[in-house]
């Protein structure tokens, strides 16, 4: 069985997925951590947003698309 994180845990794995890619192992603890946890879901989904516009920075392209 998985050893689950606690929410600190997996916001510092999120953290982390910015700078190097997670094992299968974290991933998958992470993952389920997220399936149980509304909050750290959502955070999930800011760090993603924040990762693909790092990429675009990164990328070199300007790009002022409004998600809305
Ligand atoms: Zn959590």
């Amino acid at each position: 069985m998985l050893f689950l994180y606690t929410c600190k845990q997996a916001h510092q794995k999120l953290s982390e997925n910015l700078d190097r890619k997670l094992s299968l192992t974290e991933r998958a603890q992470l993952k389920v951590h997220l399936s149980m946890c509304r909050s750290c879901s959502n955070f999930s989904t800011q760090m993603r947003t924040i990762r693909s516009a790092m990429k675009q920075m990164a990328s070199g392209k300007s790009s002022d698309q409004d998600p809305s």
